[in-house]
């Protein structure tokens, strides 16, 4: 009887984790079914296209949904990657596609003036691969920029890229349902008669936002801790009604000074996995160590606080290693290059520690740890954590050691008055004919704030740009 009883309780649980591995799998592989997929590129060689749009990233799915519109035009949008699957639809788990196939998994190339807590000096450049490129394994934030960053644009040679000419298209986004539909118009394509490009430098106006995180311990049960993610509940949640810890991104809020430069994000992750954010962030240990303190306890609550610049000013550059197509770039944006990005980013972490000393954070007990740095020892932390403030020689040194990339780069193909710019502010290559650039390299600037919003808004712009031409 008891042998029966065991090999019942045994056929049970097999027969679940079979259930289990198949459910993941599943989730995993996805169900995708594309229309109109061709995965040899070989049975196109003899057709041709109005219009040809290299990456199905955030712009590009923009631009093939408006120019495919009119059904007597053709488009051909070509994607390096495959289908994302239905794992990417689980926000908390975009996180963990950094690193496998679905993420191109760029490096800076080693930082002179950052990232000296970091493996090699070198930031991690996640992108996403696969139909609906980064915007698959981003936060999810959504910013719409404010007037003075499409004004900024206008200034940096963007002409008809200011608050005014951008509103209808952010509104749009704001307010989708008010939004009325536009009928797309046929276009030709003409003849692509590229140029000799010379020179290896594409562009040195590679800017990106910086992020500082900082760990806040709370005594309250209000954050996201490892426990809590890998707990049935939590599955049988978001399984159920969508809801849980599963269905965010972990990102509770963000503030900032009215029209500040500066900003803080928190981030409601109180516990990590060490070998995971060591992973996606590329820290050492003993630096991952001093700035997650709990990194051994699942179930510490708590939250980060990043600090971060709007409108950092340190620019670098995208280099070709080589001639050859399949050839990794050298990416160097020169984080932190320009001093006045340090002020900046101390005012932020400033703002920071201010919040977490405020009422509402000291009743549930929130204590915001300054890391321990060999490298920074001479200058901090300070000794009384609650009563004195850290000096600003400390604030740089641990943001040069670890401020992580806010994942925003752009600037490298940026819209300009001058023929030397990279394209005009039609979004056209100077110099190649039948060749437009529509993606975050176009940004003359940063937004002050997360940018893919603002990209499908320029995506739009740029296909009524691309339909007026071909009236
Ligand atoms: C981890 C992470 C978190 C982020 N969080 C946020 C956020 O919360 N909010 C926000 O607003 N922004 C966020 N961003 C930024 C935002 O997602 C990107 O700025 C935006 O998606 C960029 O869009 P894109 O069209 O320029 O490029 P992508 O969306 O990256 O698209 C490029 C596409 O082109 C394809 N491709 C590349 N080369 C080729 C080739 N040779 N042939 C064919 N296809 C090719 C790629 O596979 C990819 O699909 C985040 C980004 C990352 C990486």
């Amino acid at each position: 009887m008891g042998c029966l009883k065991k090999l019942v309780l045994a056929s049970f649980v097999t027969a679940a984790l079979v259930c289990g591995a198949l459910l993941l799998l599943w989730i995993w592989l996805g169900v995708e079914i594309i229309p109109n997929q061709v995965r040899d590129p070989r049975t196109l060689q003899d057709r041709s296209f109005d219009y040809i749009i290299v990456g199905a990233g955030t712009a590009g799915c923009v631009l093939a949904n408006r120019l495919s519109e009119n059904p007597n035009v053709t488009v051909l949008l070509v994607e390096a990657g495959d289908t994302f699957g239905s794992a990417s639809i689980i926000p908390l788990i975009s996180t963990a596609m950094q690193g496998t196939k679905y993420d191109w998994a760029f490096r800076t190339t080693p930082q002179k003036y950052s990232s000296h807590g970091l493996g090699n000096n070198q930031q991690l450049l996640p992108r996403g691969k696969g139909l609906g490129g980064s915007g698959q394994i981003n936060y999810m934030l959504h910013f719409t920029g404010i007037p003075e960053d499409f004004d900024r644009w206008e200034r940096l040679g963007a002409r008809d890229w200011n608050w005014r000419g951008m509103k209808p298209y952010l509104d749009k986004l704001n307010h989708p349902a008010a939004a009325g539909d536009q009928d797309g118009d046929d276009d030709v394509l003409q003849d692509c008669k590229q140029e000799e490009l010379t020179g290896e430098e594409l562009y040195e106006n590679y800017f990106d936002h910086l992020n500082l995180p900082l760990f806040v311990s709370i005594n309250a049960t209000a954050s996201v801790t490892m426990d809590k993610v890998l707990s049935v509940d939590s599955i049988r949640q978001y399984l159920q009604h969508g809801r849980g810890v599963l269905s965010t991104t972990a990102i509770a809020g963000i503030g900032s000074p009215r029209g500040g430069r500066y900003g803080i994000i928190l981030f409601g992750m109180g516990s990590v996995d060490e070998q995971a954010l060591r992973h996606v962030s590329n820290m050492e240990e003993d630096t991952f160590r001093a700035f997650f303190p709990s990194y051994q306890n699942t179930s510490q609550e708590g939250f980060l606080f990043l600090s971060t610049c709007h409108q950092p000013a340190s620019r670098g550059g995208i280099f070709l290693r080589d001639r050859h197509i399949d050839s990794v770039p050298f990416f160097n944006p020169n984080y932190l290059k320009d001093r006045s990005d340090i002020g900046c980013m101390i005012q932020a972490i400033r703002l920071a520690a201010r919040t977490v000393r405020t009422d509402a954070f000291r009743s549930i007990g929130a204590h915001l740890h300054w890391p321990h740095i060999k490298r920074c020892s001479n200058f901090g932390p300070p000794v009384n954590n609650s009563a004195e403030q850290p000096s600003d020689r400390y604030l740089e040194c641990i943001l040069r050691t670890s401020a992580l990339t806010g994942h925003h780069p752009g600037g490298t193909a940026a819209i300009g008055l001058h023929s030397e710019a990279v394209v005009d502010n039609q979004l056209r290559v100077n110099g190649v004919h039948g060749l437009r650039v529509v993606d975050a390299s176009v940004f003359p600037a940063p937004v002050s704030g997360t940018p893919n919003s603002v990209l499908i808004a320029v995506a739009e712009k740029a296909s009524d740009l691309i339909l007026q031409n071909s009236n």
